[in-house]
């Protein structure tokens, strides 16, 4: 984006509520990824007529907690409404949601930018139901398309946010920020390839310095982060260009194709009035209580942005590491476990140890923390060993290594590969000088200025020691050797 435009952009993220059931029927929600299609189905959900929709209390719940920890207003009495379009997927001919009178309104949740923090507004957050699946198949020379109602009437949750995001790195921390929260409070696992969040902004671009809001186009359901930014990235290029080149961006809903790396028009955007929107007649005003509401309130956990604010001033972490640990909540949870348990360790070495090589265990292995073979407090006695001088870095990675694979306690594992650093000064001035004895002319080299001889003679003692021999001290002893031989 050149500096002459501001790209100005709100996102629309539907969640889907990860209830045992679903919104308006007893049919269990299921994955619809995997497995049989249909097998989830009822009168209610396939648009059977004369069959009548009951509230699911749960998703109420699951859908009133994420308002709250989105800072909404909740309004105690919302109108579920209905919205008439037609899809095969769609078989009722409307979807129920939620339009004059929405679940919540009113939020807002506070990203990191380049700039620093910007409090972002959330506009709406209503309640609504999915539709099924469509799969378009080619076969045999023929083409058709099959219908699956196992996502039909699953509850989904719609959070709006206010056009307030100004760069796609905004964009994007939104989203993750939005993520969090909802797997915080226990509604949604947070993965987008199943489907189980969609993201579509929506974007436009104005002149710097204007205050009218452009014509916007809105990307319909993006399943990853990636494909959020590079389709944003991408529609802000091409509207830059349209205006550039004397052209009108028009309001249209777009599509976006990974493969190519472009968006595609797919249909003028429709405006409210040509769904028809009016309230659904078989359903009552969905009102809430108050102390219900409370209660909900208080249940809520400590949320990602408080926790991170927490872990930087109580732990002295970077606000970056403090992001990338609280961005989970099982990941701080066992942080959290973890600083609580330490001896000798502070909370930043075992900040280190986590996020550096654990994460990067679990990165090439695909496990999650609540798969690992140890626990927080092995974690901690191993950053115990390494604070005490125990066990070296090179040392304690392998120990690390061992815990990921089989579990097992740090001493146990240093002791039984013979681990143990080597402190001992008596062996350390012996292995140093036996190196200086052996290596004259890089100990000449370095003592006429080739300063980087230091890094190969320490190379040379560490060899010697196996590995095992406290780098910190052999520095030191090499340092002093060379010091005398220069005299
Ligand atoms: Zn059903």
């Amino acid at each position: 984006m050149s500096s002459k435009y501001q790209p100005v952009i709100g996102l629309e993220v539907h969640a889907v509520l990860e209830t045992r059931s679903k919104m308006f029927c007893s049919c269990p929600v299921v994955d619809s990824t995997i497995g049989e299609p249909n097998i989830a189905v009822c009168p209610v959900c396939s648009g059977m007529p004369g069959m009548l929709p009951v509230i699911n209390e749960a998703a109420v719940e699951y859908a009133v907690r994420v308002a709250l920890a989105l800072n909404c207003k909740i309004n105690l009495t919302s109108i579920f409404a209905r919205k008439s379009y037609f899809y095969p997927d769609l078989p009722k001919g409307f979807q129920i949601s939620q339009y004059e009178q929405p679940l919540a309104q009113n939020g807002w949740l506070d990203i990191e930018t380049a700039d620093g923090e910007q409090r972002v507004a959330i506009r709406r957050v209503h309640i609504e139901e999915d539709t099924g699946k469509l799969t378009h198949v080619e076969k045999g020379g023929q083409r058709y398309s099959l219908v699956d109602l196992n996502r039909s009437g699953v509850p989904l949750l719609e959070i709006v946010t206010e056009p307030e995001l100004h760069s796609v790195e905004a964009v994007r921390n939104c989203a993750y920020a939005l993520r969090s929260i909802l797997r915080y409070v226990g509604v949604n696992s947070g993965n987008l390839e199943k489907g189980l969040m969609r993201i579509e902004p929506n974007i436009s671009i104005r002149p710097i310095g204007s205050s009218e809001f452009g014509t916007r186009a809105e990307i319909k359901n993006l399943n990853s982060f990636r494909s959020l930014e590079r389709a944003t990235t991408y529609e802000l290029a091409r509207q830059e260009q349209l205006v550039e080149s004397g052209g009108r961006v028009v309001q249209q809903t777009m599509g976006w194709d990974d493969a190519r790396g472009t968006t595609l028009a797919q249909r003028s955007k429709e405006v409210a009035e040509d769904y028809r929107y009016f309230p659904e007649p078989d359903l009552p005003p969905l009102v809430l209580e108050k102390a219900w509401v409370e209660k909900i309130r208080k249940s809520l956990p400590e949320l990602p942005h408080a926790r991170r604010e927490r872990f930087v001033a109580t732990f002295g972490l970077k606000p970056y590491d403090a992001d990338v640990i609280v961005a989970e909540r099982e990941v701080a949870d066992f942080y959290e476990t973890a600083v609580a348990a330490a001896k000798v360790a502070d909370a930043k070495l075992i900040a280190n140890w986590l996020t550096g090589a654990l994460f990067g265990l679990m990165n090439e292995a695909g496990t999650e923390i609540g798969e690992l073979r140890f626990g927080a407090k092995q974690l901690t006695a191993l950053c115990d060993q390494i604070a005490g001088g125990k066990v070296n870095p090179a040392g304690a990675r392998e120990v690390l290594g061992v815990l990921f694979a089989e579990g097992g306690s740090p001493a146990s594992i240093i002791k039984a590969r013979g681990l143990q650093q080597i402190s001992n000064t008596g062996q350390l001035r012996s292995w140093v000088s036996e190196v200086i004895a052996a290596n004259p002319q890089q100990v000449a080299g370095y003592l006429a200025g080739n300063a980087p001889l230091l890094n190969f003679l320490f190379g040379q003692v560490m060899q010697k020691a196996g590995g095992k021999a406290n780098p910190a001290a052999v520095r030191s002893e090499l340092q002093a050797q060379l010091d005398a031989s220069a005299k």
